[in-house]
């Protein structure tokens, strides 16, 4: 599922490429969309905002088109905007317009965003702006890395929980943005066990631990995300972060510091990836 650095990258694509344009029509494919012309056609896109892994689409009549993409979901755009256009990535699985594109909204410019998904768990949903705070999915979410989750604010909510630090840090209501791939390599980063119980780290782990999650972080913006699953940019090209991973995937390579060849167990029924030696 795409994580911070992967909807972070959608999201800046997105501010380039529809901000200002306002929405001229809007094709509905599949009828599990309920989006109606009257909430979106003729307004104006204000700003594309991020909340965790959900996107805000922010339209001048004061409402929002909130997207969360899951597992496969896709925001694609072609247009004026996208001065050379790069080749589709094959993971936009049937081309553009194809059989997985469930909306097209057409722009004033002659652009076009469209939303893909071939699995079909992802959401787009039409909500009051002021009101998106408010909602039990972005309402309830933990404090973000970068933006308000403070070391001490780690500190606290690590030290309350008796679950294993790996499952924690993908809890999203405990803290928002961090799924599997950068919580596996936080943790590598880190040197911290992924099984370790949260309560149990030491203020000296939790504070590795806290600048290794902004660290990944980083390199997964920088690497345009990690294309795992169906991720894709709003250009339509994929992330690399998924080449430069520190041990996710990596099972029986050698460990970047030690050598050790790295392990892969299951932690409340994820892929996890640790060394067995720098991390106990
Ligand atoms: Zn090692």
């Amino acid at each position: 599922m795409p994580e911070l650095p992967e909807v972070e990258s959608i999201k800046l694509q997105l501010q380039k490429y529809l901000v200002g344009h306002t929405i001229r029509s809007v094709e509905i494919r599949n009828t599990k969309y309920a989006i109606r012309d009257t909430d979106v056609v003729g307004e104006k896109i204000k700003d594309i905002r991020r909340f965790a892994k959900v996107l805000s689409i922010d339209l001048s009549n004061s409402y929002s088109i909130v997207v969360h993409l899951k597992l496969t979901g896709q925001l694609i755009y072609r247009g004026p905007n996208l001065k050379k256009v790069p080749n589709l990535s094959s993971k936009v699985v049937g081309g553009l317009p194809g059989k997985h594109t469930h909306i097209i909204f057409k722009l004033d410019h002659d652009g076009k965003f469209y939303y893909n998904d071939v699995r079909l768990f992802g959401w787009i949903r039409v909500i009051r702006t002021d009101e998106i705070e408010k909602t039990d999915f972005i309402g309830k979410l933990g404090p973000e890395p970068f933006k308000d989750l403070t070391l001490n604010k780690f500190k606290n909510i690590a030290s309350k929980s008796s679950r294993s630090i790996k499952t924690l840090l993908m809890d999203q209501e405990k803290i928002g943005g961090v799924g599997n791939i950068y919580a596996n390599d936080a943790l590598w980063l880190a040197r911290v066990h992924p099984g370790k119980l949260s309560r149990q780290l030491s203020d000296e782990e939790v504070r590795r631990l806290y600048d290794a999650i902004e660290e990944v972080l980083r390199q997964g913006l920088k690497y345009g995300g990690a294309s795992e699953l169906a991720y894709v940019t709003p250009d339509g090209r994929e992330g690399n972060y998924q080449d430069h991973t520190l041990v996710y995937d990596q099972k029986g390579t050698p460990c970047k510091r030690c050598k050790s060849k790295i392990k892969k167990i299951k932690l409340s029924g994820r892929g996890t990836y640790f060394c067995p030696k720098c991390q106990n």
